[in-house]
């Protein structure tokens, strides 16, 4: 309907491009997970299977968007970070979203029974999300920071409530005994009340997961001295490591600076 005297409400829509330079961060979260988690019986506090579906989701939307080189996540959610200059559907924020948001739910659901073999989904999983604009790098770093520390906080607690109600304890009272306690406290509540460090517990639980575009050298074929030839391919590494946010991992893996 080019032309007509109805497309005047084109310019009706929301103006939404997120300008330069700032950086663009869309999270999706899983509604109502609490319940999803319960119906469809995940291990508690922490399901692998369902932590590796989360990963492969991600994997997938790295693989779909060549313009997402990095993404975090932890529990239901998953943060995508842009390369800095994209020019991906004009920077539109309610575009750029959606698709992200529809694309992730979509690989989940289609994904769901490599994971969960023995289990039907009994109902609709959906996410919802947002977009997260950083000013600067600095800015970028402690978004990923933030969600980092709410991975170790939401882990640790989650880890003593079920060890609590594993001896016996309701919901309730868990919930009591943990409120209000430190960090030092919770550690020492795993450790005196069931034996367990809170630091050897699996890095993937601790420190939530990292997928993130990198390349390496592939040895393609020898020549005929015996020396290699080599190329450089693109590839996706995921990993489970401590403090993301800070300049020691920015500084190995420098996909996010360029
Ligand atoms: P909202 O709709 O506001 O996001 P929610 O119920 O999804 O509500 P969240 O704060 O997002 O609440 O927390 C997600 C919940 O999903 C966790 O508290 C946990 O109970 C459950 N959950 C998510 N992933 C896992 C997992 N891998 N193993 C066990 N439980 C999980
Ligand atoms: P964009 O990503 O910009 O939306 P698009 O390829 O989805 O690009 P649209 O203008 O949204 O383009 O048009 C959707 C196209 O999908 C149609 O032009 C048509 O080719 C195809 N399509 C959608 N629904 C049907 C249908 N029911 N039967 C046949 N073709 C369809
Ligand atoms: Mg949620
Ligand atoms: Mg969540
Ligand atoms: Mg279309």
């Amino acid at each position: 309907m080019a032309n007509s005297k109805y497309e005047y409400v084109k310019s009706f829509e929301v103006q939404d491009e997120i300008m330069l330079p700032n950086l663009i961060v869309v999270r999706v979260d899983g509604r109502d997970f609490n319940r999803f988690s319960e119906v469809h019986e995940f291990e508690k506090p922490n399901d692998e299977r369902a932590l590796n579906l989360m990963n492969a989701c991600a994997f997938a939307v790295l693989e779909e968007f060549p313009d997402i080189v990095f993404a975090y996540g932890f529990s239901d959610e998953y943060s995508f970070i842009f390369k800095k200059d994209t020019k991906f559907y004009q920077r539109r924020a309610s575009k750029i979203n959606s698709l992200v948001v529809s694309f992730f739910t979509s690989v989940y659901i289609t994904k769901w029974k490599e994971f969960f073999l023995q289990k039907d989904l009994m109902f609709h999983p959906s996410f919802k999300s947002r977009v997260i604009c950083c000013a600067t790098m600095e800015v970028l770093q402690t978004y990923i920071l933030w969600r980092q520390r709410a991975c170790h906080l939401e882990n640790l607690f989650n880890t003593c409530f079920w060890k609590l109600i594993g001896c016996g304890k309701s919901q309730k009272e868990a919930k009591e005994m943990l409120e209000g306690t430190q960090k030092q406290e919770k550690n020492e509540i795993l450790f005196q009340q069931f034996g367990v460090n809170y630091k050897d517990l699996p890095s993937i639980f601790r420190q939530g997961s990292c997928a993130f575009k990198t390349e390496v050298e592939d040895i393609v074929k020898y020549k005929e001295n015996g020396a290699p030839v080599k190329r450089l391919r693109k590839k996706i590494a995921l990993t489970h490591s401590e403090n993301v946010a800070g300049r020691s991992f920015w500084n190995v893996h420098p996909c996010l600076c360029k």
